[in-house]
């Protein structure tokens, strides 16, 4: 019988190839055929931080953006201050159209809310029950399906290819007469990978005629061409494609809480039916907000900054004997040597929070890109260990 391939033996034969040194290549055809592992429980990033030290050397469990919010999003939440007192209705509005005029959509397409957590959420709630089954990645994030859960929806996971991207044919193949929705995370968290933009909009074509597809950017913004990748512009042609998008993480906004999901009219409705919407959002968040938008020079100097802790990281893993897997986003994740739990309660031990998974029979460290100086404490703390 053919032995499966498994990325654990392949990492093996590859880092000897390399000589024991090696970059997790950006493409390989081969895809892993391995069965479901089962579907557990989200555990989020507040639950670490929860348990962390009070003086954190380095904060880098929970993917934030440290090089925000904005000069000129700081500005606006001060000038916003004086007239709290207000509900910030006109406000939301404006957002609202701005991001309508950009994205060459209608603003009724667009559902704003404090964070797109909240929105996953009402996503769950109206998409989960029972009888019906969710299509996600395994690993991919697990907020959406999680709550999904709740609500007796089945969650079929699909295993990434061999270069850890979401395996989208894998996935089509998993839809039934059950499935209500497949949900893609892309860029995807925990493995910082991004789909090819064109498979990713014709596999929003065909399979938008059979079920809902939830495409979560969260961390699109860090992409070198946003719009390139993103599928908004498939909402204007198909009513089962529904887009999330945060200011948490380019914008720097975790603290501030603005999301939004753009779906059509009839999605955004329903969805509403589950949320407060933007009547959640603080005026200030909102200023903020309206001051950040597509601001286009932040961006690249948040870019450029995270690149330089990504290239640090990236050195440090090679001359420590890590292998990696390349990123596209504000995070990296990497093979470890020992037991995640361990690793993370020694790494928490020394002030620097991580986060860790288990698939493919390995266990996986994912950090997030902080500053240079927390970067430096990560090495510090990692090399005690590696
Ligand atoms: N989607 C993804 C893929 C995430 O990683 C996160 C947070 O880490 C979120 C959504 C939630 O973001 P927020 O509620 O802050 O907008």
């Amino acid at each position: 019988m053919k032995k499966p391939i498994n990325r654990r033996n392949w990492l093996r034969s590859s880092a000897l190839l390399l000589g024991g040194i090696g970059l997790l290549p950006k493409a390989l055809s081969a895809i892993e055929i391995r069965s479901n592992a089962p579907f557990r429980p989200y555990e989020s990033d507040e639950s670490v931080l929860l348990d962390a030290p009070p003086a954190l050397k380095a904060r880098l469990s929970a993917n934030e953006n440290p090089f925000g919010p904005s000069v000129k999003a700081k500005k606006a939440m001060d000038e916003a201050v004086p007239t709290c007192y207000q509900y910030p209705f006109m406000h939301t509005r404006t957002l609202r159209q701005n991001i309508a005029d950009y994205e060459k959509i209608s603003p009724d397409n667009i559902l704003l809310s404090a964070g797109s957590s909240p929105l996953l959420l009402a996503a769950a709630m109206h998409y989960g029950r029972k009888g019906s089954n969710i299509i996600t990645g395994d690993p991919s994030y697990g907020d959406l399906t999680g709550k999904a859960a709740n609500f007796d929806t089945t969650i079929i996971q699909a295993p990434l290819t061999a270069d850890y991207k979401l395996d989208l044919k894998a996935m089509e193949e998993k839809i039934n007469r059950d499935t209500v929705m497949v949900y893609i995370c892309n860029p995807n968290n925990p493995t910082g990978t991004v789909l090819d933009a064109d498979e990713l909009k014709y596999f929003c074509t065909r399979v938008a005629k059979r079920t809902t597809v939830f495409v979560d950017e969260a961390y699109i913004d860090y992409l070198e061409d946003p719009d390139k990748s993103s599928v908004i512009a498939a909402v204007r042609n198909h009513d089962n494609v529904v887009v999330a998008r945060t200011f948490s993480k380019l914008y720097g906004f975790a603290g501030l809480r603005v999301g939004y999901v753009v779906a059509s009219e009839e999605t955004v409705t329903q969805l509403n039916k589950y949320t407060s919407g933007a009547f959640s959002i603080s005026a200030p968040a909102i200023s903020a907000a309206l001051a950040s938008y597509q601001d286009v020079e932040f961006r690249k100097d948040v870019i450029s900054k995270t690149d330089a802790s990504k290239s640090f990281l990236y050195g440090l893993l090679k001359k420590e004997g890590y292998d990696y897997i390349p990123s596209s986003t504000n995070f990296v994740m990497f093979p470890l040597k020992m037991d995640g739990r361990r690793f993370s309660e020694e790494m928490m031990k020394r002030g620097v929070s991580i986060r860790y998974w288990e698939f493919d029979e390995q266990q996986w460290c994912r950090v997030s890109l902080g500053k240079m100086e927390e970067m430096k404490a990560f090495e510090s703390a990692f090399h005690q260990l590696s």
